[in-house]
């Protein structure tokens, strides 16, 4: 990732107030979303450069830190701003509270697919891979996941205190759940904002803890989430759940659950992008005379026309019989690869027949050169 001003990047002053790098945010991220711009990895890396400087300028200690230091800051336990583990989808969704729709491409082999917020009282995310025919992602489908994952505790309902019992503020942060510490480097003071060790960052000591789930407000469980597959989705598409991850501890948010989509093999079908391939084996006189063959497609079978004259390698079109567009709009195509099938054994009036066929001499001249095949490639495009 490049070392560009954050400022620069949001094309905002560096006295630029909260709500000026919020509203450049809005307008980049908008308009570079890999959504609105399919295939432009110049758009994606911008998108991502946006992602990263909004997240750092929006946080007023990120911020001030990086007044300081810029990109060089030091390591300071957290890591440099180098070492921040943002995903510019999770900003977005955050910003614009997924109104824009989940779906992303090929973003997880960048930003790995961590837990994050481990040491915050927030639950971790939780990512689950979803198998998926290509029928069930021709006409959507809804699907039950079973997980393990941490549960809000129902004996205190999330608090973590005994019922009845209360919490009295953490008297180290003095409720705020954080602690400044200041260290000495080559580069001067640098103070750092922790989590709170003595209440793990609660702001509150419980003074009798829930027996049930001692005084973590959450407990290991299993639930059975439901997930509504949009039709059309591909391998590497993710959807995010908000909240159905881990839940928080004492109450705090949950975290997302994403669910990553995967494609099983077809018996007839290979998947190009949202074309359907198959392969039609046909006889040598239903391809030199032609005629109509039923053939598998992913809503039932159909059947379509062989022209008289078709060559092996012969792809048929058959329109919007492929999968449907993500975006809601029209069907990919279903393209039907032609093989003219040479049979291995034959009848004694087979062999009759073709050798009487044979006489006729209706094959190509048997010393052709190399124009008589361009010419059938060009037939076969
Ligand atoms: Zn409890
Ligand atoms: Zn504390």
């Amino acid at each position: 990732m490049s070392n560009r001003d954050y400022y620069e990047i949001l094309g905002v002053p560096r006295n630029a107030s909260q709500e000026e790098i919020k509203k450049a945010y809005r307008k980049l991220a908008m308009q570079y979303h890999p959504d609105r711009n399919p295939g432009d990895k110049t758009a994606e890396e911008k998108f991502k450069e946006i992602g990263t400087a909004y997240a750092v300028l929006s946080d007023p200690v990120k911020r001030q830190q990086y007044d300081r230091y810029g990109h060089e800051m030091p390591s300071t336990g957290g890591g440099g701003f180098g070492g921040m583990n943002i995903d510019p989808f999770e900003i977005f969704r955050e910003f614009f509270g997924g109104s824009f729709g989940g779906f992303t491409t090929g973003f997880e082999s960048i930003f790995g697919a961590q837990d994050r917020d481990e040491v915050s009282l927030h639950g971790a995310n939780l990512q689950v891979t979803l198998d998926l025919e290509l029928e069930e992602i021709a006409k959507g489908v809804e699907k039950k996941i079973k997980l393990r994952k941490y549960i809000t505790c129902n004996a205190c309902h999330g608090s973590g205190a005994r019922s009845g019992s209360g919490s009295a503020e953490c008297r180290t942060c003095r409720g705020r759940g954080q602690v400044r510490q200041v260290q000495r480097t080559i580069l001067g003071q640098i103070s750092t904002v922790t989590t709170c060790p003595d209440c793990n960052g609660t702001g509150s000591i419980i003074q009798d803890p829930c027996p049930v789930c001692q005084g973590e407000g959450r407990i290991r469980g299993e639930t059975t989430v439901t997930v509504q597959v949009p039709m059309g989705v591909q391998e590497g598409h993710y959807l995010t759940l908000r909240g159905q991850g881990h839940a928080g501890r004492r109450g705090a948010p949950a975290g997302n659950l994403i669910v990553h989509f995967r494609e099983k093999e077809h018996k007839y079908f290979t998947r190009h992008n949202d074309d359907l391939i198959y392969e039609l084996a046909i006889s040598f006189p239903k391809a030199a005379l032609g005629g109509e063959v039923e053939v598998p497609t992913i809503n039932g079978r159909a059947k379509i026309k062989i022209p008289p004259g078709t060559q092996s390698g012969k792809k048929l079109r058959m329109k919007n019989a492929g999968l449907p567009h993500l975006n809601g709009y029209g069907n990919g195509d279903q393209i039907v690869v032609i093989t003219v099938w040479v049979p291995e054994k034959l009848t004694a009036r087979q062999r009759e027949l073709l050798e009487k066929l044979e006489q006729e001499n209706i094959g190509p001249n048997t010393n052709t050169d190399k124009s008589f095949f361009e010419k059938l490639r060009e037939k076969l495009l």
